[in-house]
């Protein structure tokens, strides 16, 4: 694996849109950077039911669209589930694993964020995988082990040569859709160490060969997110361990969401590695 890593941003749309929104706002984003150079990679998240359209209005254009959350199995008696494999046949690249909304409100532990992972992996969807601390997990001093626990247990019985397309994102719950931004130099503090962690987790120090160590996390993009705006993207982008924006609330309108883009494209910009 190279230790290139690609700029990407993605919105995450969440809840929110109706279909005419939904076409609207991907078409603006759309519109917004087709004469641009040194893009980043743009990944757009509506909710299931806008995912035609948002195909439609970004077809032909490098705007790729990814889920926010899918199933593990392939099809079967899951009421209201959608697979990856419709996923893949409806021609969404991306998928959003483990958001913290899911963790918090539908149920999903460390061993589902595996299980989706590896579905993401096996169907060549790019898994978007999110992890992150609570505020009292930060207060207690629980951030770098609560983050190395998520990234560990998501990677379970994953091989290091499947790690080709994956994507993690660090995004601490205090910091979603509250206004509250970590710290610059703290989130990249983190995500590096989300990179560590996936180091050491492929490195062995046992086996029948001497000892290994692992440079798999040096290729992987880790984002950040975490109420990210036009007015905070560029403090983080300019830091060596954060390779793009997971963004929510600023991804709902391309006024909010060209700008971040802008970020991104002045981070490809400098590093022209990373585009
Ligand atoms: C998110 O939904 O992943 C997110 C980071 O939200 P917000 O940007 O609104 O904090």
């Amino acid at each position: 694996m190279s230790t290139q890593r690609k700029t990407i941003i993605a919105g995450n749309w969440k809840m929110n849109k109706v279909t005419s929104q939904g076409k609207e706002l991907a078409s603006g984003v759309v519109n917004g950077i087709k004469d641009k150079v040194d893009l980043p990679e743009v990944v757009l998240c509506p909710p299931f039911t806008l995912l035609h359209e948002v195909l439609e209005a970004t077809k032909g254009t490098a705007v790729k669209v990814g889920a926010q959350n899918m199933d593990y199995r392939d099809d079967g008696a899951f009421t209201g589930e959608v697979s990856p494999v419709m996923l893949v046949a409806a021609g969404v690249t991306h998928v959003i694993i483990g958001h913290s909304e899911r963790r918090q409100f539908f149920g999903e532990t460390n061993s589902t964020v595996n299980l989706r992972l590896k579905a993401a992996l096996k169907h060549d969807l790019v898994p978007i995988v999110c992890v992150g601390e609570t505020l009292d997990e930060r207060e207690e001093g629980l951030t770098d082990a609560v983050v190395r626990r998520q990234v560990s247990a998501s990677l379970a019985d994953i091989d290091e040569s499947d790690l080709e397309t994956i994507v993690f994102a660090y995004e601490p719950v205090w910091a979603i859709g509250t206004g509250k931004v970590c710290e610059a130099v703290e989130a990249d503090r983190v995500c590096g160490s989300i990179r560590s962690t996936i180091n050491e987790y492929y490195s062995r120090a046992d086996g029948p060969q001497k000892a290994s160590k692992s440079s798999a996390g040096d290729s992987i993009p880790v984002l950040y997110g975490g109420s990210v705006k036009a007015s905070n993207v560029d403090e983080q982008l300019a830091l060596p361990n954060i390779d793009g924006s997971l963004v929510g609330g600023a991804s709902l309108t391309d006024k909010d969401f060209l700008p971040i883009i802008e970020g991104g494209a002045k981070r490809v910009k400098l590093t022209p590695s990373k585009a």
